[in-house]
C-alpha cells in the first residue's frame, strides 16, 4: 500500500523534503519540476510513513486505501508517472541546502503583494534571523490569490492560507493593508526606506480578445466572477444574476474556466459549508443556468486545464460533461496518451450545441475559436469557428477566461512581450539587462501569469537567493542604520492609518 498525491498539489514541494525514501518525483533538481501539473508518489519505493501526507500544506496526499471512489484514479495517475521509469532508480538525493544565514547582517525588505508568492519569499527571508518585513496591499485584507483566487469548493487548497498566516503573523512581520504602491507610495520612497523591494503584483489585467461584439453587456471576464464568487472587495455583491440565464459560455479552458464552469453548476447545496462568498451563493440558489459551453480555439491536444481539474470535473456524479466540435473530436479525445490531460474526456458523448439539455451539463467544445459575439443591446450569442465548421450559441453570458497579463503602471521596466516585470533571475532590469539596485519580483510577475500556487516557491527562493547574494555583497548602508529607526506603525506615511495583521 502507498499514499497518493491528489488533484489539490500546490507543487511547492514541501512533502519531497520529509520523505525518508525519496520516492516523490520530480524533484527540484529533476528536468521534470515545475512541468508536471502536480508531484506524483513512486508506489513501488513508498514506504507507507505519511510523513509526506503530515507536511502538505494544501492536504492532497492520502493513503490509497482511503481514497473515495472520485479519488480512485489518483492511485493510477500517480503510478503512470514511473511506468516508465525503473523500480531501482538512480535518482539523485534531493538538496535543500541551507543558507548561510550567519554572514547577513540586519536586512529590511519591503513586499509588495500579500498573495503565494509574496508569502513563499517571505518564508525564504525570514529563515534569516535578522531579516524584517513589511507588507503592502492595496486591499485591507492578506492573501492575494489564495484568498481571491482559490475556487470556494477547494477547500484542501484553501488551507495554504493557513499555512501564509504564520507568515503574516511573525514578529519580524509588518502588514500595512490598504496602501497602494504607485499611488500612496511610491517605488522610490520604498527603494530609500528598505534595504530591497520584491514585487509581488500578479498579473492584474484580463488579456484582451479583439472579437466584434465583446463589448456588449453580457460579455466580462471570468476573472470578475471569481472575484465575486469569493467576495474580492472590488467586485460588488450584484455583479452577477442567473435568473434568466439558461447558457454561460467561457472563452478559453484553462483551469480558472474550469473553475467558473464547476461552481456556476454545482448544486448550492454542496457549496454550503464551503468559502464561498454569501451573496454569491444566494444568487445562484436562483440560478437557471443548465448549461455551461467552454470553448477551446485548439483541439483537445492542447487543452490547457490539467488533467487532475478535469477528472475530478468528470467524476463528479450528478453533472453530465460531454464534448464538441469537429466531427472526429471523439476520435481525437481517445487517441490521447494518458499523460494527455483531455484524456481525462475520453468516452464522453459529442454533441452539436443546440437546444439545452432538461438538466444541467458542461461542454468542452474544441478547435473552434470565438469569431463574433451578437446581440442588439446586450449578448444573444456567440459565433464560433469558420467556413463549415462555423456554429451560432445563444447565450446570455460571454466570460472570458483566456488568461492574465501584468501591466507597466509601477514605473518599473516591463517587458510587453511576457506581460512582466523585466528581470534576471527575480532581479529587475533595465532594457540592457542591467540590475535595478535593490529592486526584485516574484510570481506571476516575474514570470507571466502561469502555474498554480506551489510553483511560486521555487521561483521566490530564486529571487531571494538573489537578493540575499546582493545584500552579503553590498556596499551601501544598510536601511537600518541610514535613517531613524524601524518605524513599525509607518508613521512615514501620513495618508494610511497604521494596520497590521489580517483583518
Ligand atoms: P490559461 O491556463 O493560460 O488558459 C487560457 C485559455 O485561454 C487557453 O485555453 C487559451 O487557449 C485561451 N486563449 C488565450 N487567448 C485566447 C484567444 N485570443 N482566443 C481564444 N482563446 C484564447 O489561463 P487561466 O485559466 O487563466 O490560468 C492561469 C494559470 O493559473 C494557469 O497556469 C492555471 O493552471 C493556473 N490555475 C490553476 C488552478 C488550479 O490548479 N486549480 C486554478 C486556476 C488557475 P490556447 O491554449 O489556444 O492559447
Amino acid at each position: 500500500m502507498a499514499f497518493a498525491i491528489t488533484q489539490n498539489c500546490c507543487n511547492d514541494a514541501s512533502c519531497l523534503s520529509v520523505c525518508p525514501v525519496n520516492c516523490i518525483h520530480p524533484t527540484p533538481d529533476e528536468p521534470d519540476f515545475g512541468k508536471t501539473e502536480s508531484l506524483y508518489i513512486d508506489p513501488r519505493n513508498c514506504i507507507d510513513c505519511g510523513a509526506c501526507a503530515d507536511a502538505c500544506p494544501v492536504d492532497a496526499i492520502t493513503r490509497v486505501s482511503r481514497l473515495g471512489p472520485d479519488q480512485a484514479v489518483f492511485a493510477d495517475i500517480n503510478a503512470d508517472y514511473f511506468a516508465d521509469k525503473p523500480v531501482e532508480s538512480e535518482w539523485d538525493v534531493p538538496r535543500f541546502p541551507l543558507p548561510t544565514i550567519n554572514e547577513l547582517s540586519e536586512v529590511e525588505v519591503a513586499i509588495v503583494g500579500t498573495g503565494p508568492a509574496a508569502c513563499y519569499a517571505a518564508q525564504a527571508l525570514l529563515r534569516f534571523p535578522r531579516a524584517r518585513i513589511t507588507f503592502y496591499d492595496r486591499l485591507p485584507t492578506a492573501g492575494g490569490l489564495a484568498r481571491f483566487g482559490v475556487a470556494p469548493d477547494h477547500m484542501g487548497t484553501r488551507r495554504i492560507g493557513e499555512h501564509f498566516r504564520t507568515v503574516f503573523t511573525n514578529p519580524r512581520v509588518t502588514m500595512k493593508l490598504g496602501v497602494e504602491v504607485g499611488s500612496d507610495v511610491e517605488h522610490r520612497e520604498l527603494s530609500e526606506r528598505f534595504d530591497a523591494v520584491v514585487y509581488a503584483v500578479g498579473a492584474e489585467r484580463d488579456r484582451r480578445l479583439d472579437i466584434p461584439g465583446i463589448d456588449l453587456p453580457g460579455s466580462t471576464s471570468a476573472r470578475k466572477l471569481v472575484g465575486w464568487y469569493t467576495g474580492h472587495p472590488d467586485v460588488p455583491a450584484d455583479a452577477f444574476d442567473f435568473e434568466g440565464v439558461e447558457r454561460v459560455v467561457l472563452v478559453g479552458n484553462g483551469n480558472v474556466a474550469l473553475d467558473a464552469a464547476r461552481i456556476l453548476t454545482a448544486d448550492p447545496a454542496d457549496l454550503e459549508g464551503t468559502d464561498i462568498a454569501p451573496h454569491a451563493l444566494a444568487v445562484l440558489r436562483r440560478s437557471s443556468v443548465k448549461e455551461v459551453v467552454l470553448v477551446a480555439r485548439r483541439g483537445p491536444a492542447h487543452a490547457a486545464f490539467t488533467r487532475s481539474e478535469c477528472q475530478a470535473l468528470v467524476d463528479r456524479t450528478n453533472i453530465p460533461v460531454v464534448v464538441s466540435g469537429p466531427v472526429d473530436v471523439s476520435a481525437r479525445i481517445a487517441d490521447l496518451p494518458d499523460s494527455s490531460a483531455a484524456s481525462a474526456l475520453s468516452g464522453l458523448d459529442a454533441v452539436e450545441v443546440g437546444d439545452l439539455p432538461s438538466g444541467r451539463r458542461i461542454v468542452f467544445s474544441f478547435g473552434r475559436a470565438p469569431a463574433a459575439v451578437g446581440g442588439v443591446d446586450r449578448v444573444e450569442s456567440i459565433d464560433i469557428g469558420s467556413g463549415d465548421e462555423k456554429r451560432r450559441i445563444r447565450t446570455e453570458l460571454v466570460l472570458l477566461a483566456i488568461g492574465y497579463q501584468g501591466s507597466p503602471t509601477l514605473g518599473l521596466p516591463f517587458d510587453q512581450a511576457t506581460s512582466s516585470i523585466r528581470n534576471a533571475a527575480g532581479r529587475v532590469t533595465d532594457t540592457e539587462g542591467i540590475p535595478l539596485e535593490g529592486a526584485y519580483v516574484v510570481g506571476w510577475a516575474k514570470r507571466g501569469a502561469t502555474g498554480g500556487i506551489g510553483h511560486n516557491k521555487m521561483d521566490a527562493e530564486e529571487t531571494v537567493d538573489a537578493l540575499i547574494q546582493d545584500m552579503a555583497g553590498r556596499t551601501r548602508q544598510p536601511a537600518t542604520r541610514r535613517r531613524t529607526p524601524f518605524n513599525r506603525v509607518g508613521a512615514w506615511l501620513p495618508l494610511q492609518a497604521p494596520s497590521r495583521g489580517l483583518s
